[in-house]
Order: structure tokens, then sequence, then C-alpha cells
């Protein structure tokens, strides 16, 4: 009889076409969804990420799991972030951002899919996220700070973009020859990274 332990679902990184597609919307939450959530949770924390999206693990749906660590200070949080922060980690079904708010700011990002590159990108500091629960219950609020610069990070992923789509010319110039390695390299293992 065989044995299969459990594994680590592995992370498509850039390059597959599976990070470049519009994903389809959950219609319903079923097992499966909870299963995937479950699955991509366990992902994110063995690769040591604070978000993921399902098209990274190779699933073309509006499915994100996050956990962003407490803020801190703690003051002058938005409700969002007050509302979430202390529900990670926390499964959103077919996220949205309904709109932007505050100024532009610059932050460093990295990605699960695109590895060990750090760049700074340019992106509202809040925005009015709304999402549904695995629970169905109908979630809206402002959110800034971390938490919202990771809802914009893997909201992205939903519509097939990554966060060196974003780069500013200097910082994508900078980054250009390592973004050409990540995708020949991944090109050899079939865009997938593995953990055991
Ligand atoms: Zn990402």
């Amino acid at each position: 009889m065989l044995f299969r332990k459990h594994e680590i679902l592995p992370v498509r990184t850039i390059g597959d076409p599976v990070l470049a597609e519009i994903a389809r919307p959950v219609e319903r939450v079923d097992d499966s969804i909870r299963e995937l959530a479950a699955e991509m949770l366990l992902a994110m924390r063995a690769f040591d990420g604070i978000g993921i999206a399902a098209p990274q693990v190779g699933r073309s749906l509006r499915l994100i799991v996050f956990e962003v660590p407490p803020s801190d200070p703690p003051e002058g949080l938005t409700s969002g972030e007050a509302l979430l922060l202390p529900r990670m980690p926390f499964v959103a079904v077919n996220p949205e951002i309904v709109a932007a708010a505050g100024e532009l700011v610059e932050r460093e990002e990295g990605c699960l899919s695109v590895p060990a590159l750090y760049a700074p990108v340019i992106r509202p500091s809040r925005v009015i996220f709304r999402t549904m629960t695995l629970d169905g219950e109908l979630i809206e609020c402002e959110c800034g700070g971390l938490l919202g610069r990771c809802i914009q990070h893997e909201l992205d992923h939903l519509d097939g973009k990554l966060f060196t789509d974003r780069l500013a010319p200097n910082a994508a110039r900078a980054a250009a020859g390592r973004i050409a390695r990540l995708k020949r390299d991944g090109a050899r293992r079939n865009y997938l990274r593995t953990k055991h």
C-alpha cells in the first residue's frame, strides 16, 4: 500500500501562465474551497509569507488568505485594521477593492511567487475593502498600513498582476536581470517552488 504523507502545496513562480490569468469568482463555499483555503494557509506559512492568493497554488479562483502581524503602534489604525487584525489568519472570498483612499506611498514588497526579490512599489495608503468570509459574512472596511498593502498585493494576483508589473522604471531596470533569471530557472522546474 502506498503511504502518502501530507505535502505542502507548491507555489507557482513568475512566468507560470496561471499567475497572469484573471481568476474566476468562487461560486459557492463548499468543503473543497475550505480545504483549499486551509492548504493555502499552510503553504503561506511554510514559505514565510503574510498573504497568498489561490492562483499562486495553481487555482485560478478569487480566494486569498492573509495573516498580517499586529500593527505597532496600535493607535491610529484604520477601522479595517482594528476589525481584521484580531481575526488573523483571514480568508477572503471574492474580495474587491471598492475605492482607493489616502496618499500614494512607496513601500518595499516581496512575493512568494518571486523568490528573494524585494523592490519598492507605489500604492494608495488605504483602500475600501469588501469581501465575503468563508462563513458568508459580508465585510466592508477601510484598510491601511501593512494590511492595506497586503490586500492590494493579493488582489492584484486575482487580476493576473505581480508586484513586478508595478515597479517604477528605475526599480524595474534594476530588477530586470533577476526577473529574467527567475523566469528561466522557473521554466526548468515547471514554475513550481516546493517545500519538503
Ligand atoms: Zn504575491
